[in-house]
C-alpha cells in the first residue's frame, strides 16, 4: 500500500474530487485528514480524521498543525467556480474567487511546510483547472485568473524547495461530473434560457472523449502524485482534461 504510515491532509474533501481523493488515499493505507466546512457531510465518509473549518479564515487554517501535526502529503482540493466576465464580475465575486482558489492554498501550505521540512520532505498537490494560463474559457475570468495564481504559485514552492525534499505539482482537470458541476449545468441552462439537457450537452462537447470526466480519475492522479511514484515530478502541470486542449 503506497500511502502506508502516511499522514495526508486533504481539503474540501466532503464531495466532488475532494472527496474522491480522500477516499482514494484512504484506501491505500493513509492516515487522512479530511476537511471540509460542511460538517454533515463529511459525516458520510468513513475511515478518515475530520476537521470542520473554513478555508476562507486563515487563522483556522494556520491552527489546523497543533491539531493535525506533521504530515507527509497535502492536497489543497478546494475551490470555487465563479461564472461571468469581466463586467459582470463583481468585487465580491473576485475576492471569494482568490480567498477560496488562492489564498487557502497559500495559507494551507505555509501552515503545514515547516512539518514536512522537519520530516525530511513531503508532497503538495494544488488543484488548478484548464481554466487557467492553460485555456480562456468564456465565462470563467475571476476562475481563470485566480486558476492560474495556483500554477504561478505551485511553481515557486517547487522552485523555493526542491532541494529540501518538498515537491509541489497543480493538476489541471477539463470537465467533471461532481455536485458542483450539476448545479452550473442548471444555472446555464437558466441563464441562456435552455433546457438543461441542452445545457449539459454543451458541457459534454466540449470534452473530445464525449463524456465528463469521473472525480475518481482525478483522483487516481492526485494519489499518484501524493505518492512516492512520483519521486522525480515537482513544479509541473498535469492536464488531465480528456484530450480537450490537445
Ligand atoms: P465541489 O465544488 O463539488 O465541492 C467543493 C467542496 O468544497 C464542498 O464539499 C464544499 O463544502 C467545500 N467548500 C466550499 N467552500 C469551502 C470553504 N470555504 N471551506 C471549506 N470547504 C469548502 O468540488 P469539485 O467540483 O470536485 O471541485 C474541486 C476542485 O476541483 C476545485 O478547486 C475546482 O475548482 C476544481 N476543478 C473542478 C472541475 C470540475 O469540472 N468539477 C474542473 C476543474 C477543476
Amino acid at each position: 500500500m503506497r500511502f502506508e504510515g502516511k499522514v495526508v491532509l486533504v481539503t474540501a474533501a466532503a464531495q466532488g474530487i475532494g472527496r474522491a481523493t480522500a477516499e482514494r488515499i484512504r484506501d491505500e493505507g493513509a492516515t487522512v485528514w479530511a476537511l471540509d466546512r460542511d460538517g454533515d457531510a463529511l459525516e458520510a465518509i468513513d475511515g478518515v480524521k475530520r476537521i470542520v473549518a473554513d478555508l476562507t479564515d486563515p487563522a483556522a487554517i494556520a491552527a489546523l498543525p497543533a491539531t493535525v501535526g506533521p504530515i507527509d502529503a497535502l492536497a489543497n482540493i478546494g475551490g470555487f467556480v465563479g461564472a461571468g466576465d469581466i463586467l459582470q464580475c463583481t468585487d465580491d465575486d473576485w475576492t471569494l474567487s482568490f480567498d477560496l482558489n488562492v489564498h487557502a492554498m497559500h495559507h494551507a501550505i505555509r501552515a503545514f511546510l515547516p512539518g514536512m521540512l522537519t520530516k525530511g520532505g513531503g508532497s503538495i498537490v494544488n488543484m488548478s483547472s484548464i481554466a487557467s494560463s492553460i485555456k480562456g474559457i468564456p465565462n470563467r475570468y475571476a476562475y481563470g485568473a485566480s486558476k492560474a495564481a495556483v500554477i504561478g504559485l505551485t511553481k515557486a514552492v517547487a522552485a523555493d524547495f526542491v532541494a529540501r525534499g518538498i515537491r509541489c505539482n497543480a493538476v489541471c482537470p477539463g470537465t467533471i461530473e461532481t455536485p458542483s458541476l450539476r448545479a452550473r449545468v442548471v444555472a446555464q441552462a437558466g441563464a441562456q434560457g435552455i433546457e438543461v439537457a441542452d445545457a449539459e450537452a454543451a458541457f459534454i462537447a466540449r470534452q473530445p472523449m464525449g463524456r465528463l470526466g469521473r472525480p475518481e480519475e482525478i483522483a487516481a492522479l492526485v494519489a499518484y502524485l501524493a505518492s512516492d511514484d512520483a519521486s522525480f515530478t515537482t513544479g509541473a502541470v498535469h492536464v488531465i482534461d480528456g484530450g480537450w486542449v490537445n
